[in-house]
């Protein structure tokens, strides 16, 4: 609950599913949920950038064409980009 939804009233607080402002997930670091980190081989890559399109957090980040690195403050660890690589470059470990 939004600190301004504390002071509504029931019937003025907006039902489940809804959103009142735009780009409001920028505020939930899912990183903090993370128990595996993907790390990426950088001599296996070929920049094909499947993993980017893939990445439900959007935050395997490109720069001129190439991975760049992950923002860690968003990956949650979920591994999709380590499945959909064709190359086997992004291994999950542990996080430690
Ligand atoms: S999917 Fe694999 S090969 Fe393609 S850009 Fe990502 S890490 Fe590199
Ligand atoms: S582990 Fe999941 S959230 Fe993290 S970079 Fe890969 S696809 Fe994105």
């Amino acid at each position: 609950m939004t600190q301004s939804n504390k002071k509504k009233k029931w019937e003025q607080i907006l039902p489940g599913g809804n959103l009142d402002q735009a780009g409001y997930s920028k505020n939930y670091h899912t990183g903090d949920w993370r128990n595996q980190i993907p790390v990426l081989d950088k001599s296996k890559c070929e920049n094909c950038l499947t993993c980017v399109g893939f990445c439900p957090e959007d935050c395997i980040l490109v720069k001129e064409g190439k991975i760049s690195h992950v923002d860690y403050k968003y990956c949650k660890g979920c591994g999709i980009c380590a499945k959909e690589c064709p190359m086997k470059a992004i291994t999950m470990k542990q996080q430690k």
